[in-house]
């Protein structure tokens, strides 16, 4: 399993493509922008993109969801939770003062519980609201490593914010708390934006998840 980030967008989502070398297939996560960037690496990688993935739907972090999708022909997948966030992208862009990007065939087809597969890929999915309602992290395991990519829910030292549309500070630690400190501690963190971390060292040094 190949594994590479890439900052894109104004503001630096972290799009993940989690490459199949020997069989040549991909899954992409949270392609919020840069198309050309993340069609070189394909490219370079020589992979073809079986799924595009969300952890949220927030404008920063589906970009150019729809232009892959058509290149690629993959299927896009959200979490039916936050399918009235990606309903409102134009409000979202307003917001940021962005056009609105065009829209992709979105299947809600994101669960707590399943699994995506690409070539020997597989990505277990597990629901964490909070940030949004239909936030998800998905957890790769190989050979004794795990990477869990946490979108905005958990950050290096913070957690996501939980003001905007449906946003719940109470739902944000729970999931945190239930669903990604009990990761093997070695657990490698890709987060939304920003550095990578590990869940040993968020649960020793995260000041939003100290125990009261
Ligand atoms: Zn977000
Ligand atoms: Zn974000």
């Amino acid at each position: 399993m190949h594994v590479e980030t890439l900052a894109v967008g104004p503001l630096g989502c972290n799009c993940s493509i989690v490459a199949d070398l020997s069989t040549h297939r991909a899954i992409i996560i949270d392609p919020g922008g840069d198309r050309d960037a993340i069609e070189a690496r394909l490219k370079a990688l020589g992979v073809t993109v079986d799924a595009i993935i969300h952890t949220h739907t927030h404008i920063d972090h589906v970009g150019c969801t729809a232009e892959l999708q058509q290149s690629s022909g993959a299927a896009a997948s959200i979490h039916e939770g936050d399918r009235f966030l990606y309903d409102m992208l134009p409000v979202q862009a307003a917001m940021l003062g962005m056009l609105a990007p065009v829209k992709a065939d979105m299947d809600g087809s994101l669960v707590d519980g399943g699994t995506l597969r690409a070539g020997g890929i597989e990505l277990a999915v597990l629901h964490t609201p909070g940030h949004t309602p239909g936030s998800c992290c998905f957890v790769a395991r190989q050979e004794g490593d795990s990477i869990v990519f946490a979108g905005d829910t958990l950050f290096r030292g913070s957690i996501g914010r939980t003001d905007l549309w449906g946003g719940d500070g109470h739902a944000i630690l729970k999931s945190i708390q239930s669903k990604l400190l009990s990761l093997d501690g070695d657990t490698k963190v890709i987060t939304g934006h920003g550095d990578s971390t590990t869940i040993a060292n968020e649960r020793a040094h995260n000041p939003f998840l100290r125990r009261r």
